[in-house]
């Protein structure tokens, strides 16, 4: 068989997933593509998005990531969807599952197996004590804010949020609400973003917020000299701090984190999760994660500061 895989979103140039992939059909033995499927947000989006699913439906297609800016508009062609993706409102992967098109979304999962491979295996939290406190601050309330408060809530963490529209940020919340059956760990708060009394929030908590997780676009490449964090605002003590972006390789709310002795990691973990969980959902496969990471390192990807 010739597995036939792929990406939507716009723009994709700068996409690593080919990489992942490509590795991951090659250590699992099958022959097959990842190709990319760029389709710009005009006037024919979800005409083009329809053809690629229809491409999907007649097994020409054998399973699909979608990224920004498509995440939530892929939903209109699905025949049904996961629970996550229905609690997210957002769809990354596609494949047909029992004869039907079916949207699901690794994020999620991607995001909580990193944490936990980060607790464990690889390390980095030792000594943090994630395992007894239990309360994260996300910054920002788009997609990926969704994703993760979706997946912490679950597994009964406390999240808060900073965003810049508090009305964003409260309809978050509702979401998550309707969506979290039962759900102890809340309220939650919603606070605004670069706002000098957040920090003031944040140092009140210390040794309660342990895990801070940037979800917004600030400090990605090529604007690898901003952040979300206010310049000289402390850091809690033992607060692990988690950016969803990977590229760069070391971010400047990492760097921040680091000069004060917080320990931090950007996004390329998560991004190798959600792979990794796409791939297993198309072939059955599960590819060891050493395979994404090797794959990685030799394919020299994003930029360093
Ligand atoms: P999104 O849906 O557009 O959400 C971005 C959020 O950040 C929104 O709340 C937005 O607020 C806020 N924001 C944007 N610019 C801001 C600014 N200058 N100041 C304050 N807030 C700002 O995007 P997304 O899909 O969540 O992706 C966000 C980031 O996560 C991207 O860098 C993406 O590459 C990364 N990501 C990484 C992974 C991974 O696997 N590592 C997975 C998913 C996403 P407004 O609505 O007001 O603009």
């Amino acid at each position: 068989m010739w597995w036939s895989l792929g990406l939507t979103g716009y723009p994709l140039g700068h996409s690593i997933s080919p990489l992942l992939h490509q590795a991951a059909l090659q250590a699992s033995g099958l022959a097959g593509e990842y190709k990319l499927y760029p389709i710009p947000p005009d006037d024919r989006v979800l005409i083009d998005l329809q053809d690629l699913c229809k491409q999907i439906r007649d097994h020409r297609i054998d399973g699909m990531n979608v990224t920004i800016p498509h995440k939530r508009l892929i939903i209109a062609c699905m025949e049904a969807l996961s629970q996550t993706a229905i609690a997210t409102g957002a769809v990354n992967t596609v494949y047909l599952k029992d004869g039907v098109l079916y949207g699901d979304n690794t994020d999620v999962e991607g995001f909580l197996r990193d944490l936990d491979n980060l607790m464990n295996s690889r390390g980095i939290l030792a000594g943090i004590g994630m395992k007894t406190k239990r309360h994260a601050l996300v910054l920002g309330a788009g997609g990926s804010a969704r994703a993760i408060t979706y997946g912490l809530s679950e597994n009964g963490w406390q999240v808060s949020l900073a965003v810049r529209r508090m009305e964003q940020g409260i309809q978050l919340v509702d979401e998550m609400v309707e969506n979290i059956k039962p759900h102890p760990t809340f309220p939650m708060n919603v606070l605004l973003l670069k706002n000098e009394n957040l920090s003031k929030w944040v140092m009140d908590r210390t040794g309660d917020i342990c895990l801070l997780i940037n979800t917004t676009p600030i400090g990605m490449w090529p604007h690898s000299d901003e952040s979300p964090w206010i310049e000289g605002d402390p850091f809690p003590q033992f607060t692990f701090v988690y950016d969803l972006i990977y590229n760069p390789v070391k971010t400047k709310l990492i760097r921040q984190a680091e000069s004060q002795q917080v320990k931090g990691v950007t996004g390329l973990g998560m991004l190798i999760e959600q792979a990794r969980l796409a791939f297993e959902r198309w072939t059955g496969l599960n590819v060891p994660g050493y395979v994404f990471w090797d794959a990685v390192k030799k394919g020299r990807y994003g930029h360093d500061e």
